[in-house]
């Protein structure tokens, strides 16, 4: 009888992917975090105050984002 993989979760070879941390991020159209990222992983849901997101598949995990946003709204 075969053994049947019951692994459904995505994986990853990346080690670092950035996150949005929602409650600190104030979604601001000039948000810096989105202007940074080298990959355009950072993506936005409208243009005003729509809500901020990393893509996982273009994170390279730079770090650059972590280091701009001034409210501490990003970590991997
Ligand atoms: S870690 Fe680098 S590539 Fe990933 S979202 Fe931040 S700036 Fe973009």
């Amino acid at each position: 009888m075969k053994k049947q993989k019951r692994n459904n979760k995505k994986s990853s070879s990346k080690s670092k992917i950035a996150k949005i941390i929602e409650l600190k991020c104030d979604k601001s159209p000039f948000c810096p975090v989105k202007r940074v990222c080298p990959t355009g992983a950072v993506e936005r849901a409208g243009f005003f105050m729509g809500k901020i997101t990393i893509n996982d598949e273009k994170c390279i995990g730079c770090g650059k984002c972590i280091q701009v946003c001034p409210h501490n709204a990003v970590s991997f």
